[in-house]
């Protein structure tokens, strides 16, 4: 359905990503899947170092021996023009990219971190924990507030997603990120997964796809 052209492969290895941040807990079914608190007046945010990232067609390697590793499948914008206090009115202006991506997680180290109050990186920040589709520019017709895709894995359907049933609209997490963070060009933000996350094992398909996004495959190792 989608005019638009992907990027080729070699601008992902051209890219430059300053940060990659990622919102927790922003859609409802999903919190209520793993018995999480739902977050306060702000938006729950970590990151993930542009060393997390697997280019789409590539293996994604996955530690061993961690416990459950999770599939968290996201939408992800690409901040093109950068900027400080974006108001959500005006933060469509700053969206150079969109896709999709997976913000592995791996789920029983994060269950430790958080009975102890540590920080996550262990549990999200690791090596290939940031899978990221093609990206394409944010056409006129695409709408934020409604844009569908699904995760399949070996063919079966894990996850649905509608960025309608979003806690945080995309224009208020760039609004609420752009408060804390002078925003720049290439920052990538995974704005958060709906529920069906599930185990990741070795020698998995993994596809990302949407109406109005382009597909992204990977294969886990
Ligand atoms: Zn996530």
């Amino acid at each position: 359905m989608t005019a638009s052209t992907p990027r080729p492969a070699d601008a992902f290895a051209a890219r430059s990503t300053p940060r990659i941040f990622c919102i927790g807990r922003n859609y409802a079914k999903h919190i209520a899947e793993l018995n999480n608190s739902l977050p306060g007046q702000e938006c729950v945010v970590f990151m993930k170092p542009a060393s997390a990232l697997v280019a789409p067609g590539e293996a994604i390697t996955l530690p061993a021996d961690a416990g459950e590793i999770h599939h968290e499948a996201e939408l992800v914008v690409e901040i093109g023009h950068g900027g400080t206090s974006i108001a959500a009115s005006a933060a469509r202006e700053h969206i150079s990219g969109i896709g999709l991506g997976l913000d592995l997680t791996l789920r029983d180290v994060q269950t430790g971190l958080k009975n102890t109050g540590e920080p996550w990186e262990k549990a999200k920040a690791f090596d290939h924990s940031a899978p990221l589709g093609p990206l394409v520019p944010l056409a006129d017709d695409m709408d934020l507030t409604a844009m569908h895709f699904e995760l399949t894995v070996d063919g079966e359907t894990r996850q649905i997603g509608d960025t309608g049933q979003m806690l945080k609209s995309v224009a208020d997490i760039i609004a609420e990120l752009s408060a804390h963070w002078r925003l720049l060009p290439g920052d990538l933000i995974y704005t958060g997964t709906p529920e069906g996350v599930g185990p990741v094992t070795p020698g998995m398909q993994m596809v990302l796809s949407g109406p109005q996004l382009p597909e992204a495959r990977w294969v886990t190792a």
